[in-house]
C-alpha cells in the first residue's frame, strides 16, 4: 500500500498551487539497502561508462568516461533542499538514470549535503571510475559507497559490464583496492547475477578472491528482475543463486523485489507519479494500479495509447517503461 505523508491534503495542494516538477531528486522510493532513499540523479539520462547487458535503462546513450559537470551544481543542491523541507527520507542517495561519478560537482555536493542535513549519503557506483583520485576524493564525505563488482576477470567483465575503452578489469579493481585504502565510510558491494554469463562455479570464485582482498562491510547479490537492455540478460537458476550464496560467503542479503512505499505525497497527481517513477525505477503494473488508486485517477491505458508508456512483459511480470 502506498502511504500518505503527514499534512498530506495541505501539502498536494501546495504543491498543485506550484506545479513544480523535480529534474534532478526522485522520491523518496524503497530500497532493500537503503530505506527511504532519496534519489539524486546529477548526470543526464543514460550517461554511463558501461553498457551492461542486464541495465534497466536499456543501452548506454552518452558513453563516456570524461567528468563534467552536465548541470549547475547549485541548480541540483537548490532542488535538493527544496526536496528536504518536506520529506525525511534515510538517505540521501547520489545515483539516477547512469553513473553519478561522471558528475564533477559530486564531492561538492556530498559536502553541501552533510553541512545542511543531519541525513546520511550515500553513492551508488559501477566502480568503473574510482581509478581516479578525484573520484575516491569526492567520495570521502560520503557514509556509504554502494561499488558494483560483477565480475572476476576481464573477460566476464568485458561480457556483463562492456565498459568504455580503456576501463579494464584491473583498472576498475584497482580503484575499489584503492578506495578501500583512501575511505573511512562503509564500503557496500553489489554482485549483479546473470545467467550463463557470472554464474559458474569459475566465475563465482573468480569475484569470491576479488571479495577477499577488497573485504566490504557488507556484500549483496543481486539479479535482473526488471526488463534488461539485452533480453537474453536473466536471473540464475535457483541453484546457482545457492552457489552463489555458498562461494562468496558473507552474503548480507538477495535483493530482487522492491518493498516499502514510493513518496507519493512529491508528486501532484497519477501521472507524474508514474512517468517520474518508471523513468527511473521500471514500475510493475500492479504498483502502477496502486498509485492510480492513491491519486483516484485512471491514467494507466491513456499514458500507453498516448504513446508515453509502453507495457513490457518480462518473467511473467508485466513493467510499465518510459518510451524513449
Ligand atoms: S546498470 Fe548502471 S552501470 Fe550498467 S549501464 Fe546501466 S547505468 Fe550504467
Amino acid at each position: 500500500m502506498f502511504k500518505q505523508g503527514k499534512g498530506y491534503t495541505h501539502l498536494l495542494k501546495k504543491i498543485r498551487k506550484e506545479g513544480k516538477k523535480m529534474k534532478y531528486v526522485y522520491g523518496p522510493v524503497p530500497s532493500r539497502r537503503l530505506g527511504k532513499s532519496l534519489g539524486v540523479s546529477p548526470i543526464p539520462p543514460k550517461t554511463c561508462s558501461y553498457s551492461c547487458v542486464y541495465c534497466q535503462l536499456g543501452r548506454t546513450d552518452r558513453f563516456q568516461i570524461k567528468r563534467e559537470d552536465f548541470y549547475p551544481k547549485e541548480e541540483i543542491f537548490r532542488e535538493i533542499e527544496e526536496v528536504m523541507k518536506k520529506s525525511e527520507p534515510d538517505y540521501i542517495t547520489f545515483a539516477g538514470d547512469g553513473e553519478p561519478t561522471l558528475c564533477k560537482s559530486l564531492g561538492w555536493l556530498i559536502r553541501k549535503c552533510k553541512e545542511k542535513f543531519s541525513v546520511p549519503a550515500a553513492v551508488i557506483t559501477n566502480s568503473s571510475l574510482l581509478f581516479m583520485p578525484d573520484v575516491r576524493k569526492d567520495l570521502l564525505d560520503a557514509d556509504v559507497v554502494l561499488p558494483s563488482l560483477d565480475a572476476g576477470s576481464e573477460s566476464t567483465f568485458k561480457k556483463i559490464n562492456r565498459p568504455y575503452k580503456g576501463i579494464s578489469f584491473e583498472k576498475m579493481v584497482n580503484g575499489i583496492l584503492k578506495l578501500r585504502e583512501d575511505y573511512n565510510g562503509k564500503i557496500w558491494i553489489e554482485v549483479m547475477l546473470v545467467k550463463n554469463l557470472n554464474d559458474s562455479d569459475k566465475a563465482l570464485t573468480e569475484i569470491k578472491s576479488c571479495l577477499e582482498k577488497i573485504n566490504p562491510d557488507q556484500v549483496y547479490i543481486n539479479v535482473p528482475i526488471r526488463p534488461p537492455a539485452e533480453s537474453w540478460a536473466l536471473p540464475p537458476n535457483p541453484e546457482r543463486i545457492i552457489a552463489a550464496h555458498q562461494i562468496l560467503g558473507q552474503i548480507k542479503e538477495i535483493i530482487n523485489v522492491e518493498v516499502g512505499d514510493f513518496g507519493l505525497s512529491e508528486f501532484k497527481n497519477a501521472e507524474e507519479a508514474i512517468m517520474e517513477i518508471s523513468q527511473r525505477h521500471p514500475l510493475r503494473e500492479e504498483q502502477a494500479k496502486k498509485i492510480e488508486e492513491y491519486f483516484h485517477e485512471n491514467v494507466i491505458e491513456l499514458l500507453i495509447s498516448s504513446g508515453k508508456i509502453v507495457r513490457v512483459g518480462y518473467r511473467n511480470k508485466k513493467f510499465l517503461v518510459v518510451n524513449r
